[in-house]
Order: C-alpha cells, then sequence, then structure tokens
C-alpha cells in the first residue's frame, strides 16, 4: 500500500487514471494538509467510488504513535513509530500566538556531535518526504481547529542538510497554497554546517531561514564537539553560511550550545565574536540539556550571564532558547533511546571521558 503523503505529486497521474479531472489531486491534498481529515471516508465532497479507490491504494498513515507526552506549558511531545518500527520524535510548542513544531528528518544522525543524544547509534536511515510531512500532520491534529501551525523548525532528530532530496519536497509542500501555507520565512533548517548542501540551497534560492550549528569558535574545540568538523573547518562552514546570506537575504542564525566548563567562558565568548566580526547574525545559546549517561553537564547560570554579557556588549543579536516542555524534553533523541531501553553504548561512553 501507497503512503500518499510521500507521492502528492503522484496524485495527479493518479487522478487521471481514474478518469478524475486534475484539480482533484489539489483538492485530495487540501483534505490532508488543510482540513486534517484522518480518513478518505471523510473526504465528503469526492464522489464516493474515488474515496473508496483512494482506500485501495493508499494509506494515509505510515506512523503508530508510540508515546504522547504533554508538558505544564504546552509542549507536546509524539514519539512515533513507523512502519519499519523505528521510531522518531517531533514537538509542538506553544508560545504566545505562535505554534511551532520541530520535526525529526533522519532516524539517528552520521553527524556524531558528542552530546547529543541523536547521534549515539549512528544514522539508521533517511525518513522519507511522507515521513517528515507525515510529523507535520500529526501535530497538527493536536490543535483545535481554530488553530494552524505558524512555524516549522527542523531541528528534531537528524541532519536536514544530509537528507535534502526527501526534506525539499516536504517543506514545499508545507509552504504551498494547497498544503500548509507557511511561508519559507518561517521556516528553519539547522545545520551542523555541510557547505555542499548549504551552497545547493544558495543556488536553488531558497528562502528558508538557515541555523548553523557552531558550539565552537576554533577547530580545535569544535571538532572535538563536533567531529564532521574536521574534513570541513570552520572557516568552510561560515564561508557557506555567507554565501546563502548574500543570495536569500536571510539573517544567519548561529547555534551555540553552552557546555557547562567546555565551551561557555567568556574568554570562548570573546572567541566567538572575533570569528563572527561584523555579520548581522543572531547567535542562539542554548544552554546544555543534559543527556543520561553523556558527561556534559549544564552551564551554570553565572557561566550563561557572564558569556552573553560578552556577546551583547560587543552588539551582537542573542537569544537563549529557553527550554520548553522540560519535564518531558529528555533532550531531542533521548525519548527513542528511553523508550527502546538503551542508555550510552559502552563506546561512546568511553570515547567522551576526555571531557570529564
Ligand atoms: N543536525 C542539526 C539539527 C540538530 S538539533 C544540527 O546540527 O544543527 C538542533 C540543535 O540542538 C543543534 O544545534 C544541536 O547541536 C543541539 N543539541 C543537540 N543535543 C542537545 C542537547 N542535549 N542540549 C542542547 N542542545 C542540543
Amino acid at each position: 500500500m501507497n503512503h500518499i503523503l510521500d507521492d502528492l505529486a503522484g496524485l495527479l497521474a493518479w487522478c487521471a487514471e481514474h478518469g478524475q479531472p486534475g484539480w482533484r489531486a489539489e483538492a485530495i491534498s487540501r483534505w490532508l494538509l488543510q482540513r486534517r481529515v484522518t480518513s478518505f471516508t471523510d473526504m465528503t465532497d469526492l464522489p464516493k467510488g474515488i474515496r473508496s479507490a483512494l482506500e485501495d491504494d493508499f494509506t494515509i498513515w505510515s506512523t503508530k504513535i508510540a508515546k504522547h507526552d504533554t508538558s505544564m506549558d504546552g509542549t507536546e511531545k509524539l514519539l512515533l513509530e513507523l512502519s519499519d518500527s523505528q521510531r522518531i520524535e517531533c514537538v509542538l510548542l506553544r508560545e504566545q500566538d505562535r505554534r511551532t513544531v520541530c520535526i525529526s528528518s533522519q532516524v539517528g544522525c552520521a553527524m556524531g556531535c558528542v552530546f547529543c543524544a541523536s547521534g549515539l547509534d549512528g544514522v539508521i536511515r533517511n525518513l522519507t518526504t511522507g515521513e517528515i510531512l507525515e510529523q507535520l500532520l500529526r501535530l497538527a491534529l493536536l490543535l483545535p481547529e481554530t488553530e494552524r501551525i505558524s512555524h516549522i523548525v527542523v531541528m528534531g532528530m537528524g541532519e536536514p542538510l544530509a537528507n535534502l532530496d526527501r526534506l525539499l519536497p516536504a517543506l514545499a509542500r508545507a509552504q504551498s497554497a494547497d498544503g500548509l501555507g507557511i511561508s519559507q520565512r518561517r521556516i528553519t533548517i539547522s545545520t551542523v554546517g555541510l557547505p555542499q548542501a548549504m551552497d545547493r540551497l544558495t543556488s536553488d534560492n531558497s528562502g528558508y531561514q538557515l541555523a548553523v550549528s557552531l558550539h565552537a569558535a576554533d577547530d580545535t574545540l569544535r571538532t572535538r564537539l563536533v567531529p564532521v568538523n574536521s574534513s570541513i573547518g570552520v572557516a568552510e562552514v561560515l564561508a557557506a553560511a555567507d554565501r546563502y546570506w548574500e543570495a536569500s537575504g536571510r539573517r544567519l542564525t548561529f547555534e551555540y550550545v553552552l557546555l557547562g566548563s567546555v565551551n561557555d567562558s567568556p574568554e570562548h565568548a570573546r572567541k566567538l565574536v572575533r570569528l563572527l566580526g561584523k555579520r548581522a547574525a543572531l547567535v542562539n545559546v542554548i544552554p546544555y540539556n543534559p543527556v543520561m549517561g553523556l558527561p556534559f553537564r549544564e552551564p551554570s547560570k553565572g557561566a550563561v550571564e557572564g558569556f552573553l554579557d560578552v556577546l551583547q556588549s560587543h552588539g551582537m543579536n542573542v537569544q537563549v532558547r529557553k527550554r520548553k516542555g522540560s519535564r518531558i524534553d529528555a533532550a531531542c533523541g533521548q525519548l527513542r533511546r528511553l523508550a527502546a531501553g538503551s542508555p550510552v553504548p559502552p563506546k561512546a561512553a568511553e570515547a567522551l571521558q576526555s571531557f570529564t
């Protein structure tokens, strides 16, 4: 059975084969993405024969909800089980009039950032376009009918730029008028910083917000924290980010996870200021969200304040990422591991000793 969300473009041909006009494909897409129906039967303005033909050929859902947590601040987190029993996480965040969803792009992650729960077992596979879209639908269904998803951040499990072929068609649907109608400027893709893929976005003239995970201002420390940096280097990452900025006009965001006593001193902050120089960038400072079994700590309150002071006194735009839904949070990727009963693999724990 085909997952309809994985080939919405193919619906046009399907409609032709079933003697239906082309606009039906658009109507079906609207039913799914805008009117949030959960079955073909509910597509009440389609001829009955077409509804049952759709039912014969397609399934709407490829995932099951394995866990659904809600926290006091309104944050909801879903652990979804995919058709091959792999699990991914996605989150709905409520903030004033914003309804932001955070979605995953891969099962696991190959980037190996040493403080992150998502990559502890490496990458298992890319998510399909349908699986990426389905996260949006599952989260949209948590909202009352009067509310819509306003923002998307691709900051869940995985490295989105390592799966652009499947991510971009999903985001195109998220934007389109017969999709979710969310403008590109409200969609943020977070990347570890893969220059080739960043250049692809640049030459596509894409207008997504790009957030680059820097976490350190020099190659020695960055390579320890973000191992893929060893073959790329901070200078290349920044050059690719600059090219994106020039082409898109979108303000760049640099993410910086503050790890207690690792990269959180005023000197680290000064290095970051020197590195970013006059760029009109936003620095998104993220106090570490501890991962069970990993030897990293949250930064102290004083360290966070000291770090911010340095950035702000140099006129940088800074935003501290508030932790949302911390009780259910279990840093991204952790929920999946906990549910699977697997804490830190011994090898990773060993490799990390140097940080303690
Ligand atoms: N692969 C993408 C998306 C990762 S998740 C990227 O590297 O940007 C989004 C951000 O959360 C990244 O900056 C990532 O480094 C950070 N992150 C991962 N684990 C974290 C944790 N336990 N606490 C705080 N931030 C974390």
